[in-house]
């Protein structure tokens, strides 16, 4: 039971910490300072493959203002417009690799759900059998 409590308490710690709303690696693959496969770009959102992909197509799709935006559960009514044209670009970027027929988005939501990146993004993954549940 203590080890559990100290368990949560350090996962509290650390997702305070992680969600800081400090600059993040994707300012930089957004600016292009960092390279990244562009696969759709226009003036809202910026889509770029993983560097470390998890299916033969992984892409990120992300907004390029951020706007308090680190992660889903942060998410207000202002952001209602963004969110949605996210999840077009996702389908845009499906269609682009040619997995329309079978795609996956994931949000990965705070440490508990293994977020590593505290601007808000969609994984777009295909191009295999995926299987069901996720780890
Ligand atoms: P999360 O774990 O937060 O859901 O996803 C973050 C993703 O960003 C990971 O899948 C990770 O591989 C990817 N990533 C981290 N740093 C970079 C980078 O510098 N370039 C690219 N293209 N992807 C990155």
């Amino acid at each position: 039971v203590h080890a559990k409590s100290d368990e949560e308490a350090a996962a509290k710690v650390a997702a305070a910490y992680a969600d800081s709303g400090g600059p993040t690696i994707f300012d930089k693959i957004i600016s292009k300072e960092i390279p990244s496969t562009i696969i759709y770009e226009d003036e809202k959102v910026l889509a770029f493959r993983d560097i470390n992909p998890q299916a033969p197509v992984h892409v990120l799709v992300i907004p390029k203002l951020r706007d308090g935006l680190t992660q889903l559960g942060k998410a207000e009514p202002r952001h209602e417009d963004i969110l949605g044209h996210l999840f077009y670009a996702a389908k845009i970027v499906a269609e682009k690799e040619g997995i329309l027929d079978g795609f996956r988005v994931v949000i990965n939501n705070g440490p508990t759900a293994c977020q590593s990146v505290y601007h808000l993004h969609l994984h777009v993954l295909g191009g295999r059998q995926l299987k069901w549940p996720p780890g």
